[in-house]
């Protein structure tokens, strides 16, 4: 899988407020399922005033013991969290946008390379890790998984 594929170049891009993630604040979160060329589902967690974005080509795990790879877009705008609807043939990720979770969530704990996110959503419940591997390597690789 390219992950050029999942990037979207020319995907909303909000404007970088720069803040970072802080530990203990409540933000929103939601996972969006994208029929596109490649079935996907978005995962989008609100930090800094951006929604920070990674695709996952399978279906975000309910119990622990299931590993995602969970590929790092663009930023995207606060209101793209609502959004819902067809995005039309010729435009990027054209196809169905479904919400498949939200709610809301905090950071148990925050570094460069691991979030512990505790997760109060419809089927995305307690603890969840975003891991990224082999950092300064594969910027954008992590791993998304629901903690024992
Ligand atoms: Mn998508």
């Amino acid at each position: 899988m390219a992950v050029e594929d999942y990037r979207g170049r020319g995907s909303p891009k909000a404007s970088g407020k720069g803040a970072g993630p802080k530990e203990g604040a409540r933000s929103i979160f939601v996972v969006q399922e994208h029929l596109a060329s490649r079935h996907h589902w978005d995962l989008r967690l609100e930090i800094g005033g951006v929604l920070r974005s990674w695709a996952m080509p399978k279906e975000p795990p309910l119990a622990p013991g299931i590993r995602r790879l969970a590929i790092q877009t663009n930023d995207h705008p606060l209101e793209y969290a609502d959004f819902e609807g067809n995005i039309p043939e010729g435009e990027y990720g054209a196809g169905r946008v479904k919400r498949w979770d939200g709610g809301t969530y905090e950071f148990e704990s925050v570094h460069d390379n691991k979030y512990v996110c505790i997760m109060k959503g419809d089927r995305l419940k307690g603890a969840y890790v975003l891991l990224r591997f082999r950092p300064g390597k594969e910027k954008g690789m992590w791993l998304f998984f629901r903690r024992k």
